[in-house]
């Protein structure tokens, strides 16, 4: 018997980087994945990695920025197809680019919004009566060290995961006497495309690799996981954050 084993949990970010290998422990422990990103090869990709391991996956192609609506009726489909959803892991993150605040385009800004700070929103607001329904609902929604050291150029990145900390610690204040448990998870610098957007001349295989973080988040996930609200720092390195101005 696997620890997750009949478990349903949703996966967003699930088609590459940390989401995807998330994915993969969750599976390997016993769940059942519904991966979600904008990138069918990529969540094609998670897919057959997870049935390597033994798993089974749901694929549903959805986009945070444009598919708000669709992203509503995710919990009402859950609870349709599978009566209950048993984790939620918010992995989908985009950082945009880098650039003064005064330099901040407004079609920047509306998806930086979208998918760092209102997807979370939106997540909770549709997957809490699923997750109510689970004998032991578990979220976890990713986060940065950003969202306490705001830094030169990055502000359109961490005011959006600032506003989505401050969102899911309030959610697990109200969720606090339910069997609910909620945290963020602060994986520090990991070898992504996201990563290597803003550090692209960097040797990535110095850096934690998406698998090394993976079984660590998946550890929030288990029914037997007591941590609640709390940001949970996962691995090490410098992830740059004394970035000064020039
Ligand atoms: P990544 O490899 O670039 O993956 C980002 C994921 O988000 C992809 O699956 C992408 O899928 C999805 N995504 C982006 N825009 C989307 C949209 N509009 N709709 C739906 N999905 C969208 O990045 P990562 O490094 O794994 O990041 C995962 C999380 O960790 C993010 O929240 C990030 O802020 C956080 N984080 C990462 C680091 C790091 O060092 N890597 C450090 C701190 C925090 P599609 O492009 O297929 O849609």
């Amino acid at each position: 018997m696997l620890p997750l084993d009949g478990a349903i949990a949703l996966v967003t970010g699930a088609s590459r980087g940390i989401g995807a290998a998330v994915a993969v422990e969750l599976a390997r422990l016993g769940a059942h994945c519904v991966l979600t990103a904008r990138t069918q090869g990529g969540l094609e990709e998670t897919d057959a990695a997870i049935r390597a391991v033994g798993g089974q996956a749901t694929l549903l192609p959805l986009d945070l920025i444009e598919g708000a609506a669709d992203l509503d009726m995710l919990g009402p489909s859950i609870i349709e197809r599978f009566g209950r959803l048993d984790i939620l892991v918010h992995a989908a993150g985009v950082l945009p680019k880098l650039t003064p605040v005064a330099h901040i385009l407004p079609g920047d800004f509306a998806a930086s919004v979208a998918v760092n700070f209102s997807a979370a929103w939106r997540l909770i607001r549709t997957c809490e009566p699923p997750l109510r329904a689970a004998p032991a609902g578990r979220a976890v929604f990713l986060t940065d060290a950003r969202v306490a050291e705001p830094s030169a150029y990055f502000g359109l990145y961490s005011a959006a995961k600032a506003g989505q900390a401050h969102l899911v610690q309030a959610w697990a204040a109200e969720v606090a006497g339910t069997p609910i448990r909620v945290n963020l998870a602060d994986p520090g610098a990991v070898g992504t495309r996201l990563r290597r957007s803003a550090w692209p001349g960097e040797n990535q295989a110095a850096l934690a690799a998406p698998a090394d973080v993976a079984p660590a988040i998946a550890a929030l996930c288990l029914p037997g996981e007591v941590r609640h609200g709390q940001v949970v720092r996962i691995g090490s390195g410098d992830d740059g954050c004394a970035i000064a101005p020039t």
